[in-house]
């Protein structure tokens, strides 16, 4: 008989990670259910980064709300979870008058949203950030906001997860389901292994930018999601102590806009754009809007046009129609949607899944929390902890322009509540191929080690040769 679980997470986003850890630690009985080999296949495996307060959200709304709250656990428990936090605050410069005259407003919402800023003129954003373009004539400056890992923090919840007793899915997409006595069968797509099921009382949809299809298991989706690329210029570690915060425009509001900021890595960042599209999965990059996102960056940093660029990407946010977060629970239904997580997802994740937790309270019955969770620990890949590479007793470097071990590679392969389960995740919990030559030396070593454990390089032969 397929085992009946409390709850299942359909999606490992970061939004679907943190429920998922929510869900554990409310004592649930949980399955994360992924289509993907590994988290994070979806919008949350390219974003910017940033641990946003919610000072610039619609006051009252529910993702200023979550962001809130998201921000506040954030800080709460990163340290027992081994994660970073780069306490950089933010500088959100008026570029003319038009900026300025907004500035007054900027600062009333962010009071009314419970952040205090303080007010910045030309002089004072100068003293502040020396290589800003000379033109910027005033700002705010947001203390609270911060950077953070943006992938080991969703491993870093859902490893949490699965070492007090949940159980994670991959490959294994949701096809369909059905709702009787109480209770889902959802059937998971056939990828020649015959069909699949699983069982659960209550389902939460987390699937991000599959969020409407996935809905229309349980009902008509009430949003569709409209894909909003964004695209992004990695520079080289040199061009890292051009600016000590954030630096953000004045926001419209459909986008945040260009920011500059650096990254818990060391490396610089210019971006992102907001590109419509009407593809889901591919987020592909174009040379006249990454030669424009450039020539913005040396806008408001001339020297950056001095710095090497290491890398450009793109992500997509899962927008809809409305602005605000799709968030709701179907009683009747064995069901709690939790859609469009368009821009701030990796802040408020935290605050989704508490929220999600009370939703549940409400309608599908009280938790029983564990008493003494364990708290396991990420490794740090940032620049503000010790790394193994630069210990003195360090095992063979394989990838040198981000000094990442053999004995970290095999560790995120093997040693790890949840490993690798495709390059990309790898990449993702090492940083190995993605430093400044972006695996060009040191992707044949990597496949070596990790041939064995990942089948999508089944097919090459010894050292990777196809
Ligand atoms: C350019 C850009 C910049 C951003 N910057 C920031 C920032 O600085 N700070 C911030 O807080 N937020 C930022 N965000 C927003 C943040 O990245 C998103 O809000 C967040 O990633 C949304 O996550 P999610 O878990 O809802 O969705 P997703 O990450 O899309 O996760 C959904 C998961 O569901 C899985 N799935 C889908 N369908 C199925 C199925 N049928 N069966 C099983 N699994 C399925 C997918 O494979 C995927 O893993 C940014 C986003 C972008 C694109």
């Amino acid at each position: 008989m397929t085992p009946l679980f409390d709850l299942a997470v359909i999606g490992s986003g970061v939004v679907g990670c943190a429920v998922f850890r929510e869900s554990v630690l409310a004592g649930l009985d949980t399955l994360m259910i992924e289509r993907a080999p590994d988290l994070l296949a979806g919008a949350s495996k390219a974003n910017s980064a940033i641990l946003h307060t919610g000072f610039d959200s619609k006051p009252g709304s529910l993702e200023q709300r979550l962001i809130r709250a998201g921000h506040r656990e954030y800080l709460a428990i990163h340290e027992r979870l081994g994660l970073p936090l780069l306490k950089t605050g933010a500088t959100l410069v008026a570029w003319n008058d038009q900026d300025l005259a907004q500035l007054d407003g900027i600062d009333a919402a962010a009071r009314q949203n419970g952040v205090s800023l303080h007010r910045l003129d030309a002089e004072g954003v100068r003293r502040r950030e020396p290589s800003l373009a000379p033109t910027a004539c005033g700002g705010l400056v947001v203390d609270e906001e911060s950077l953070i890992d943006p992938w080991s923090a969703p491993l870093a919840y859902a490893q949490q997860a699965v070492v007090n007793g949940g159980v994670f899915l991959r490959n294994s997409p949701v096809a369909s389901g059905t709702y009787e006595d109480g209770a889902w069968t959802l059937r998971l797509e056939d990828r020649g292994e015959g069909e699949k099921t699983v069982r659960a009382r209550v389902v939460v949809n987390c699937a991000g930018l599959q969020g409407d299809i996935v809905e229309a298991i349980a009902r008509s989706s009430p949003f569709t999601i409209k894909p909003r690329k964004g695209q992004f210029i990695v520079y080289d570690k040199s061009a890292y102590g051009l600016i000590s915060s954030v630096i953000l425009p004045v926001p419209s509001p459909v986008t945040k806009g260009i920011v500059a900021t650096r990254t818990v890595f060391g490396n610089l960042l210019v971006g992102p754009t907001a590109e419509p599209q009407d593809d889901r999965d591919v987020a592909a990059l174009g040379r006249p809007q990454l030669e424009s996102l450039k020539a913005a960056g040396e806008r408001l940093l001339p020297s950056l046009a001095r710095h090497d660029i290491t890398a450009t990407y793109a992500g997509l946010r899962p927008a809809t129609e409305f602005s605000d977060y799709q968030i709701e629970a179907l009683p009747d239904r064995g069901w709690i949607t939790v859609g469009g997580i368009r821009s701030t997802g990796l802040s408020s994740a935290l605050g989704i899944a508490r929220h999600v937790r009370g939703l549940y309270e409400e309608s599908f019955g009280r938790c029983r929390p564990l008493a003494d969770p364990l708290w396991p620990r990420v490794p740090n890949l940032t620049e503000e902890f010790p790394r193994p590479g630069f210990q003195p007793d360090r095992d063979d470097i394989i990838c040198h322009c981000e000094s990442v071990t053999r004995a970290e590679i095999r560790a995120a392969l093997s040693d790890s509540p949840l490993p690798a389960g495709c390059i990309g995740g790898l990449r993702r919990r090492t940083r190995c191929m993605m430093g400044r030559c972006q695996g060009f030396y040191c992707t044949r070593r990597v496949v070596e080690l990790a041939a064995p454990y990942l089948p999508e390089l089944a097919t090459l032969g010894p050292g990777g040769a196809a």
